[in-house]
Parts: structure tokens; sequence; C-alpha cells
């Protein structure tokens, strides 16, 4: 069966076929964090279904670089900066390390590239330049450079791709500034912002002046970058539609004159206990603060795959202790599994057979490949749970069929990347303060390294050099 997914372009699901002529490379593009804050769990869902569109495809048999740009210069980041009195940085590498951090918890594979917009600067004036070439740009009387729609259209290129936009009543040349606006406001956006005081030392020189680029352009220019003027997708969450993918298509479409992106797909947004998530509300929850609440990343990557993609979510601490149920019965059933299978006779290996036991990757890969059908793969996913431990409770089940069954989860846990529970699990501020003790070592701060050893004693583990690396035991 072929992969299907959900084109927000036709507004239809449709046959996936990559641009690779050997139908095996895929390229894809994520919007990133804007590093200006903790993301929130309505960001999360839109990375964790990112995650799992890349290991769709990885499971489907397909090769995917995935690209995941860093916004680390705009509007709110620049107000930020200046709030706080630091440097643009120090302030952005704070937050950029936190998500990539909260990304590990949630169980995401790591983007194999992570572009910042400040490292491609001159990408981005170079793109600008095409644009007022193409004379779709132009520089208005306040320094800044703007996109022009009517320019634009003029050439018979199409504004309004991702959603229809009414653009009949849309004055020509009427500009807007900042990097987000709403969809009534149809205007020419900016592309480069000259430089103005409230933006402190944040500026580059470049041929309109000083400034710095506006939020749309840097995505253009950095998955062109990374992955040609015309790639397979581009994710992101649907409040991006419009104006930031639009924005994207017109400035990359304006400046190459091809296709931007065969395929876009878009998440649904989330709620938090039914409303609106505010953090006047309350109901305004980073990673970190359900931590704090006592659940682990595993539990809240179960609960944001539970929903499919395009469906509104109500997310709540309710759900998330549902959550913790559903993980325990799976990480339960996998247990008793790799007990009857530890009674295998090494020697008897050449009998591992499916038996009795259903198949289970198979089943899943179909349902995901219908346009990510994941109520269909989870209701897959425990009528194995229930079968298996039917089998258990009446000793049915041979060690050989226990060990296939356990080999056909693990390859099933490829794509949804929940993992086992270890009885053996080591807890993210071991894992970190580790971490930090090699890294001492290597600096040769051994009076670090050797505090680092003992902070670690204090909280009950002991840690050991061996060729391989660092090992950690439980005292
Ligand atoms: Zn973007």
């Amino acid at each position: 069966m072929a992969l299907k997914l959900f084109n927000t372009l036709s507004r239809s699901v449709q046959e996936f076929t990559p641009l690779d002529p050997a139908g095996k490379s895929v390229g894809m593009y994520c919007c990133g964090p804007t590093v200006y804050d903790y993301a929130h769990i309505g960001n999360w869902r839109t990375f964790v279904f990112a995650d799992l569109v890349r290991r769709t495809l990885e499971f489907s048999g397909y090769g995917v670089k995935h690209v995941m740009n860093i916004t680390d210069v705009e509007d709110k980041i620049i107000k930020r900066v200046r709030e706080n009195k630091t440097t643009l940085r120090e302030f952005t590498g704070k937050f950029e390390a936190a998500f990539l951090d909260d990304l590990k918890m949630l169980g995401c594979r790591e983007p194999h590239e992570k572009p910042r917009a400040t490292e491609h600067i001159p990408e981005i004036i170079e793109l600008i330049e095409k644009l007022v070439a193409r004379g779709v740009a132009y520089k208005a009387a306040d320094g800044s450079v703007y996109f022009s729609i009517d320019k634009y259209r003029g050439c018979g290129c199409n504004y309004g791709q991702l959603l229809k936009l009414n653009l009949d009543e849309m004055r020509a040349g009427e500009r807007v500034a900042s990097d987000e606006y709403e969809k009534e406001s149809v205007a020419d956006f900016a592309l480069w912002k000259a430089r103005v005081p409230d933006d402190g030392d944040v500026f580059w020189p470049s041929p309109f002046g000083e400034g710095r680029p506006g939020w749309h352009i840097e995505c253009s220019a950095m998955s062109i970058k990374a992955l040609g003027e015309t790639f397979d997708l581009h994710l992101g969450g649907e409040d991006l539609k419009f104006p930031h993918h639009e924005d994207e298509i017109a400035q990359s479409e304006g400046a190459t004159g091809k296709t931007f992106v065969k395929y876009w797909l878009h998440g649904a947004h989330l709620l938090v206990e039914g409303k609106k998530m505010s953090k006047s509300l309350g109901n305004y929850f980073t990673l970190r603060d359900l931590q704090a609440k006592g659940f682990t990343g595993r539990e809240v990557r179960y609960l944001l795959l539970s929903a499919h993609y395009r469906e509104t979510f109500n997310f709540t601490l309710d759900g998330l202790n549902g959550a913790r149920s559903a993980l325990a019965r799976i990480d339960e059933c996998i247990k008793k599994l790799r007990e009857v299978a530890a009674q295998l006779n090494p020697e008897s290996e050449t009998q591992i057979n499916n038996g009795e036991v259903p198949f289970l990757k198979e089943r899943v890969l179909v349902a995901l490949q219908n346009d990510l059908n994941i109520s269909e793969v989870w209701a897959r996913v425990f009528e194995w749970v229930r079968y298996v431990n039917r089998l258990l409770v009446t000793n049915q089940i041979r060690p050989e069929n226990a060990l296939y069954a356990l080999r056909d989860w693990d390859e099933t846990d490829f794509v949804l990347g929940i993992g086992v529970k270890s009885e053996n699990e080591i807890p993210a501020e071991i894992q970190t303060l580790a971490e930090a003790r090699t890294a001492a070592k290597q600096a040769r701060d051994f009076k670090k390294s050797d505090a680092i050893r003992d902070e670690l004693k204090a909280k009950g583990w002991v840690i050991e050099d061996t060729p391989k690396g660092i090992k950690l035991k439980k005292i």
C-alpha cells in the first residue's frame, strides 16, 4: 500500500510520490521554534506530529532528510532581548538548548539539519536581491524592503494557495511591517526591516541598508539552501498557513519561478482542558510544567499521538493519567513476554516463528499509510496486547513465539517511538549530570568532574569510565 497524506495545497488526501526519480529520498522541512521562551504543549503537538511523519516515511522505506530551522531573530525575540538587557545569542541560546532537550524527552528524532536564521543572513540577502531584481520586491520610504503582492500576482503567480484569501479588498501597496498579522490584512509584507533604535545592536549590513530579516524570508532562504528550490514536504501547525507559509511560497516561487513544495502538511490546534491555552486561564503548559507535575515525556508523547493530526485535540491532565495507564498495559505485556523469551535455549533461535501471535508491524504500517490513521494504530496495538496477554495467562506462548513477538514490537516501536519503560531507567537529571561530568573531563577541569561525580553519588548513582564510554549504576 502506498503512503497517502492530506495535502493542504489540493485540500485532499493524495498518494505520496517523492520528487526523487529513484523514489527513495525525501526532503522534509518543518518550521522550527522561535526561541524566545520555552515551547508550550501546543507547539509540541506540531513537533511530535512532524516526528511521526518522518518516522512513517522511514518506516515505509524512504531515506529522509529532515530540516528544522531555529528562528533566532524576529520581532518577539528582539523585544525580549531589550527587556532582559542581554545579547541576542545569549538569550536565544538558552531557549534553543532547552528546546532540544525537550525534543529528546518527547522521543522525537533530532532533525538532520537545524539551521539558525542569524547564520544565514547572506542567503537571505541574496534571496531578497533576486526578488528585487525580478520586480516583486521594493524598497519603501522607511528603508525596509517589502514583497509586492500586486506585482507578484501580475506575473501570473497565485497568492492564496493554502487558503482562500479575499484579494479584491486589498489595496495595492498597503504594507505590514510586523511578522504576524491577520488574514484580513493581506498586504505587502517586510522582507528586510530597516534598523530602528529599538533593535539595539541586532542588525546586519546589507545592500538595502542596515537592518534585519523578516521572519518569513528566513524559512524560504534556509529551506531552499538545505533542500533545494523544490522539495517534497513542508510541515507546520495550521496557524502558520497564513501569513507565514503563504508568504514562504510567494517569496520562494517569486524568486525561483519554480514550484516551492509538493506537499504541505498542517497539524491542527490543541485545546487544553477544553479551552484555548492561555497563561491567565492557568491552562498554559510547557513540557517542564508537566514534568513538575510528575508526568514523563513518554506519557506526553503518547497523549499527543493519540489523536489524528488534522483533528483539534483536547489535551487534559486526566488524559495524561490515561496515557500512563495505557503505557503501563503495554509495559506489563512486554515484561511478561521477556520473561517467557528468557527461557529460550539460545541454540534454538532458528526455530523462532510467529505461531499464534498476530503480526503487528504490517498492520500498524497500513494504518499509518492511510493519512496517519493513528486511532487505528492504537486499536491494533491494544488488540495485539490483549491477544498476547490471553496467550500468556493460559501459558500458550512458547519462548520462541515470545521472542518473535518482542522483535515485532521493537520493529513497530521504530515508528511509534514510545519505547518500553526500562527497569534501570536513568532519570534525565542524572543523565545530564553525567554528560556535564564528561564535558568537564574533556576540558581537563578535574575539580569540576570530581564534584559532579560526588553529586551523582549523593543522588544514589555511581559513574564508571569504560572503554565504550561511561556507565551509570544505581548504588
Ligand atoms: Zn517557517
